[in-house]
Parts: structure tokens; sequence; C-alpha cells
């Protein structure tokens, strides 16, 4: 095990570390998976699941704070000892994103998501007594998580969920049930190494809708978060229970003409390439001013961009997205991801249209018009349409339409404050990052905590702790006052 100096040491070198190329994970994840042990918390049944995570409750709900933390402290611990499995796993099971990346984000999941400090007891005191509001857990929390970053998720709820009181069932994405169980096993080992009871966090084997409305409709669930697309969380909001929504972006990215262009250039793609543009937070789309588009074109070249052009990008378009039949006669045809190619290699995508790019290639670049596709869609590959626009005025309009009301994130590279204060108000998202790489907004290499579940549609915002707890009013009179 290594201690918190070594951890320490280990998250600075690796945040300092980012940007450019990412280096190889080697270690061997599939040996850890198939030891042969029964993985802690996982189930075969959701009935199963969450009649274990009830009876781990009613033992839970008694710890303190202290206890809750000395958990919370092993599960970072040993997120940080196995982030490098984790990575190379999430790659394994889901054949999406970067090994070395996921990493990264393990790291910032143990080292930046909050614990009980992040909770908070308000006193009033007065002539009349004492009032405390305090922030008390739900009970049992049900979790859908998505397949984009299963276990960076389920490790992040973990700690919220866990500091504040609860106790969690995940329903996972069936496209990363292997990472997710190994995620909940591995929260579990931290449990009872701090001394916890066995299920507090539980999961099924094989995760499906139905497992998903199980958990959804049990009386023992008294809170529910879904982190993923739209449909889970309108299917969430409209259960009758208390929900928290952490749904879907698209996130423009502005460049102006006073921005400093080769940083920009860089920023922008050490963000859209991040774990091969999986996070929701990831620069999508850029609207840049005209008479600055051909120099931000050639740092985006200088740092590992592809620019394809003409037909190519059309050869692209069959590639990554597929027509969906119109559903009234008369309407076009809609184009949606092909899931094939989510959160590939810029390398592989081009091979597939016949381009055999240099190793250091890490993002597909082309330039569209707005109403492309490549804009419109959420695609979640290294693939980023450039849109050139006469005024800064014109890039707020295209951001704010291309970003479809997700309210999620937004991006702006420019060192104009009028302007960081226009597009701010026009686009009114959950994360704003001015002038630095899209997963600043998560606390990558900046300030503040980090959240794998970013609560737009339902106004958390970036989720903590203190998400999962309801408030608690506690009321002392001091009769001998009152006269
Ligand atoms: P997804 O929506 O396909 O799946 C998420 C989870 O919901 C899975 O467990 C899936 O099985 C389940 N699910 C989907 N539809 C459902 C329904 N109707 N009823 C019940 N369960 C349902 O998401 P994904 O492809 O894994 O993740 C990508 C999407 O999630 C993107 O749109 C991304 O922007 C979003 N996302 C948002 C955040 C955030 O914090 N806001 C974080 C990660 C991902």
């Amino acid at each position: 095990m290594i201690d918190e100096k070594q951890i320490s040491e280990l998250v600075r070198n690796v945040l300092n570390g980012l940007g450019g190329a990412a280096p190889e994970v080697t270690s061997a994840p599939a040996a850890a998976v198939e030891s042969g042990r029964r993985q802690l918390g996982v189930f075969d049944t959701m009935e199963e699941a969450l009649e274990a995570v009830s009876k781990a409750y009613a033992m839970f709900r008694n710890y303190n704070k202290e206890q809750r933390e000395n958990i919370i402290s092993e599960i970072r611990k040993l997120t940080h000892a196995e982030a490098e499995i984790l990575g190379r796993l999430g790659v394994e099971d889901t054949k999406m994103g970067n090994a070395y990346h996921k990493m990264l984000k393990h790291h910032l999941v143990a080292d930046k998501t909050p614990g009980t400090e992040d909770l908070e007891t308000r006193a009033l005191s007065g002539d009349r007594g004492l009032t405390l509001i305090e922030q008390a857990p739900h009970g049992i929390i049900g979790a859908i998580t998505p397949s984009t970053n299963p276990s960076e998720t389920i490790i992040c709820n973990s700690i919220g969920m866990l500091a504040a009181g609860n106790g969690v069932v995940f329903n996972p994405h069936p496209h990363a049930k292997v990472i997710s169980r190994y995620a909940v096993d591995l929260v579990n080992r931290a449990v009872l190494a701090a001394g916890g009871p066995e299920n507090i966090v539980c999961t099924v084997a094989n995760p499906t809708m139905e497992t998903s409305n199980k958990m959804v409709g049990s009386p023992l669930v008294k809170m529910l978060v879904a982190t993923g697309g739209p449909g889970v969380v309108k299917m969430l909001l409209s259960s009758g229970k208390k929900a928290i929504g952490a749904g879907a972006g698209n996130p423009p990215v502005v460049v102006d003409d006073t921005a400093d262009i080769a940083k920009a250039g860089k920023d922008i793609i050490d963000g859209c390439t991040f774990d091969n543009n999986l996070p929701c937070i990831a620069e999508k789309e850029v609207f840049v001013m005209r008479n600055v588009a051909d120099e931000l074109i050639h740092y985006m070249v200088k740092n590992g961009s592809y620019l394809l052009k003409g037909e190519m990008i059309d050869k692209l378009v069959q590639t990554v997205l597929v027509d969906v039949p119109p559903k009234n006669p008369g309407d076009k045809p809609k184009k949606v991801i092909n899931k094939d190619w989510v959160g590939r290699d810029a390398k592989k995508i081009l091979a597939a249209i016949g381009i055999e790019a240099k190793d250091d290639i890490r993002c597909i670049i082309c330039e569209t018009e707005f109403s492309h596709p490549f804009v419109q869609t959420e695609l979640m590959m290294p693939i980023l349409p450039i849109v050139r626009c006469e005024t800064f005025d014109d890039c707020v309009e295209m951001a704010v339409k291309a970003e479809h009301g997700n309210r999620h994130s937004a991006h702006l590279h420019s060192k104009n404050v009028d302007h960081m204060t226009k597009y701010a108000k026009a686009i009114c998202t959950t994360i704003f990052v001015k002038n630095a790489p899209s997963y600043a907004g998560i606390g990558f290499n900046s300030e503040g905590h980090t959240t794998f579940t970013i609560a737009g549609p339902t106004g958390e915002g970036l989720t903590s702790a203190r998400t999962f707890t309801r408030q608690r009013r506690c009321v002392l009179v001091d009769s001998l006052s009152i006269v």
C-alpha cells in the first residue's frame, strides 16, 4: 500500500504531465479481475442487492462523521493504488477511451471528491434558544451510471453519498458492467478495511432496464441519481421520487481575436482529446472569429490534429453517424452517432476512412457550416468541427444554439472581460471555462472540487456530499428566557 506522501507526489506528477500524446499504461488488469474471488457488493438480482444494502444501512446509519471519514480515506487510498488497473480495465471493458487518461481521472476522483468536510450544520441562537439546521442522509440512494466514465462515477458517487451517511445501490451501464463491478468491489474492500459494514455499496452483476426499473420502484430507495443521456434523466425525473439528473451536453468553444491563439489551439486539443472526448464537459465544436481562424487551425495541427477537407469530411460523416428514418412523412432523416466509434482513437477513425495518420495524431479537425451534424450532435469522439464567424456576437449566437439549452458546459478563449461576461450570460451553463482546457471545469489543474455527476437539469451543479442530503431542523427552546 502506498502512503499519503507518495500519493500526493503521484497526483502532482500526473496532473503536471497532462497534455500531448498519452503514454501507454501497462499493468495487467485481467489478473486483478480473474482472481476467482466473489466480488464484494455484487449480486445476481436487484432484490438481493437491495436487501443487502438495507441490512448494511441499518448499521451504517449509526456511524459518526469520523467513522465515515475513515472509510472515505480508505476509498481514496485504494483508488490511487489501483488507478492504473481501473484505467486499463475501463478501456478493455467498454472499448472506449484512453487508459492513461482514465488513470488520471481516477487519481482526480480520489484526490478532489469532497468527503464529510463538505457537510455544514447551520446554527441559529438567540433569546429563545437554539436551532440547528443539519444535513441528514436520505437513506438508500439508487444511482444509474454511464458507460463513458463508469468506475470514475461509481467511486465519486460512493465517496459523496457515504460521506453524507447514505447507502447506495448502483445500476451501471450494461456496456460497462465488468469495470463497474470492479469499482463496487473496490469500494467494499475499502469499507471493510476501515471497519465498515459489507454491502453498503451494492450492484447487480448484469444490469438491465428491468433491474433499473426494480431499483427505481423499490420503496427502500429514497433518492435517485442519474448520470447519463436524456433518456435516463427523463425516466428518473418522472419517477415521483426525489431525483437528481446529470444529463447530456454539447459544449461549444468560442475563440475571439484577443485570445492567445497558440495557447488556445493547444488547450482546445488537450481538452477535446482527453479520454478520447468521452467526458460530457469536453470541447465538442469551435466557433472562431474569421480573422484568427487560420492561426488557430495552424496551432491545432501543430498539437496533434489532422485537418480533414472536402469529400473526406462526408466520408467521415457516413462512417461515424447513422441515419434514423423520419418519424413523420415529410420530415428529414435524422443523423445519430454510430456507437461503435464513440471514444475511439483518432488514428483508428481515420484508418476507417482510408487515411493512415502518424502516431502523434490525436484529433480530427475540419471546417464546417453551423448546420453540419458534427456541430449539432454530441459525438463523444476526438472529432472537432470548426465554424468561422464574422463577429464575436455571431460566435456567441451560434454557440448558444449548438449547446441546445442543455445548460451543461461552455468554454471561451479571450482576454476581453466584456466578452467573458456577455458569453457567460447568454449561454448560462453549469460550467464555463475561460482560457484553459475543458477539464479545468472539474478541478483538473484548476481550483475547486471534482465530480463526474454534473447536475445541470435539476440545478445542483457539480454534485458533492451535501447534494446527497436532506435538511433537518433541530430546535431547542430556552423556556426560562421566554417571558
Ligand atoms: P446512456 O444515457 O446511454 O446511459 C446511462 C445509463 O442509463 C445506463 O446505465 C443505461 O443503461 C441507462 N439508461 C439509458 N436509458 C434509460 C432509460 N430510458 N431508462 C432506464 N435506464 C436507462 O449514457 P452513456 O452513453 O453511457 O453516457 C453518455 C451520455 O451521458 C452523454 O450524453 C453524456 O453527456 C452524458 N453524461 C453526463 C454526465 C453529467 O455529469 N452531466 C456525466 C457523464 C455522462
